[in-house]
């Protein structure tokens, strides 16, 4: 089968490499679609801290944002998978160890993650081998876009709840990105107002057609100031901002990873009594992100950007973004288009 691997920093080849086989509790995927993300890039460029601290290093075959068709199941896997519309979590703990045990499998220290971390291969090929247990089962009437968007949705559905979103609260979101943007319609969807500060003329039109209150490129002041405050961006001078804007007694959450460390002053968050949460994954979010979905409370659709095929993949890492596509940052490969 074919796979998009990443050699060395900046450079990919499109690889022919053996088909997976399903060994006891695996499954073997045929991969309908991929999403490229952030993570994705850091990888690329070779600036992903994971690739400096030994829990990932190149070769790699990335991709983490998919949805497929289960094409066969190893031993001990109950064959009626076969055929289902999937995805899986990224994460895939050991299970034996005692944050497995209590729902923190996403932090396990053994961990693997698909496309990241430890050498477990990722998406971005045309199937995929994962263990049963990781798997996540899509609503039938999801098309297989919908359902490669459930993951990064998940991780928003996290960042969102970590905010804390309700009637009346005032949530600023920076970062126009696809995790920003996912967030913005979940605290929409829970009913806080929402206001987003971005780079990106097009993304922040795009915030605007998503129904939040403001978005521009400067921070806006607003009476009474914000309840939470998100970082959503790749930027390390954005962290100490936030704990400068959050109201006392707010809520700081932090998603955006830089390949610098983000400096903060931790006597602010004293003297001003602030919370602060780091969101590593969407893990304990998928449900919720299926379920929003479902009852179509969110419209995860209107950050795609488009769909191309894994000839196209390079130049995307390259940032180099197809003709053709519309505005929404996210950008999803069909690895057999
Ligand atoms: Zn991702
Ligand atoms: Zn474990």
């Amino acid at each position: 089968m074919k796979a998009f691997v990443v050699t060395a920093p900046k450079v990919f080849e499109i690889q022919e490499v053996p088909d997976p086989v399903a060994g006891p509790g695996e499954i073997v995927a045929k991969i309908e679609r991929v999403g490229v993300c952030g993570t994705d890039v850091e990888f690329f460029n070779g600036v992903m801290p994971y690739l400096h601290d030994g829990q990932a290093k190149l070769p790699m075959r990335l991709g983490h944002e998919w949805s497929g068709t289960v094409i066969e199941v190893g031993e001990g896997v109950d064959k009626s998978l076969l055929g289902k519309k999937v995805t899986s979590d990224v994460m895939m703990g050991c299970g034996n160890c005692s944050r497995c045990q209590d729902g923190r499998q996403h932090t396990c220290a053994d961990r693997f993650e698909l496309g990241i971390r430890n050498g477990f291969d990722g998406a971005m090929a045309e199937k995929l081998l994962v263990p049963a247990k990781f798997l996540h089962m899509i609503p039938e009437d999801f098309d297989f876009e919908l359902a490669a968007l459930v993951e990064p949705a998940a991780n928003a559905w996290r960042v969102a709840d970590a905010a804390k979103p309700a009637p009346g609260k005032e949530i600023l979101i920076w970062g126009t990105g696809t995790v920003g943007l996912l967030t913005a319609q979940f605290c929409l969807a829970m009913g806080a107002d929402v206001h987003m500060v971005g780079i990106d003329k097009k993304t922040i039109e795009l915030a605007l057609e998503i129904g939040v209150t403001s978005a521009g490129s400067e921070l806006k002041n607003i009476p009474g100031g914000y309840h939470s405050v998100i970082d959503a961006t790749f930027d390390s001078t954005i962290p100490a901002k936030l704990v400068d804007i959050v109201e006392p007694g707010g809520r700081i959450v932090l998603i955006g990873v830089d390949d610098h460390a983000a400096p903060i002053d931790s006597r602010k968050l004293v003297f001003k009594d602030v919370t602060v949460v780091g969101i590593l994954s969407g893990s304990p979010g998928f449900k919720e992100s299926i379920r929003y979905i479902a009852e179509g409370k969110i419209d995860v659709k209107k950050i795609l950007g488009g769909t191309v095929g894994m000839s196209a993949v390079g130049e995307i890492f390259l940032g180099n973004r197809p003709a053709g596509l519309s505005v929404g940052p996210k950008i999803l490969i069909n690895p057999r288009g």
